[in-house]
């Protein structure tokens, strides 16, 4: 919602889905996030298919990075993206790398670098996965991720390891 306090920051988080309609998922979540006060969305990227990190037993995730401007302090970020997961029937702690609806990552949030036990920024996988990188790199020309250098050379450096952008067809279905 465009209702942004004076101390805004631009914000990157990630979206990912292997469940239900995944690129349904995403587009809901898109506008779960666009309709959060103090969060207004600057890019969205476009639709990617990765295979699965972690057991293989599970289909394909849908991918996505939005960029938004955001008033909204870190946690208190964090909180709304967990609710929007919950919205979305996300289950918390059955398997590491499970399948899911809905995963919402706090990938960065402007420069800060935070390390607290329920927050870690930059995101902690973020300069080794391609399904991150990519699309990131579709909604900013360039920027340094806090340290972990420059997003070209992360992206240069990184294998696409199976990623795909998603046709017209298939992101509108
Ligand atoms: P996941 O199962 O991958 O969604 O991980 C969720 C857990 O990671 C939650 O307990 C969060 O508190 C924690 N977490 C730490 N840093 C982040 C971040 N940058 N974005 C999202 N979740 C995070």
């Amino acid at each position: 919602m465009n209702n942004l306090s004076a101390h805004a920051v631009t914000a990157y988080i990630g979206l990912g889905s292997n469940l239900e309609s995944p690129v349904a998922q995403i587009k809901s979540a898109r506008l779960a996030i666009n309709a959060l006060d103090n969060v207004k969305e600057l890019a969205f990227s476009s639709l990617y298919a990765s295979t699965p990190m972690g057991p293989q037993d599970q289909p394909d995730y849908v991918n996505a990075v939005m960029a938004v401007e955001t008033g909204l302090p870190p946690l208190d970020l964090l909180h709304a993206l967990q609710a929007i997961e919950l919205e979305h029937g996300r289950v918390r702690g059955v398997q590491r790398w499970g399948a899911r609806t809905l995963d919402l990552d706090l990938l960065l949030y402007g420069d800060h670098q935070i390390e607290s036990p329920e927050l870690i920024v930059p995101h902690k996988g973020i300069a080794e996965r391609a399904f991150v990188l990519y699309p990131l790199s579709e909604c900013v020309s360039d920027l340094v991720v806090p340290g972990f250098g420059r997003l070209s050379d992360l992206v240069t450096n990184c294998p696409l390891a199976g990623l795909r952008r998603l046709n017209e067809y298939e992101s509108a279905s």
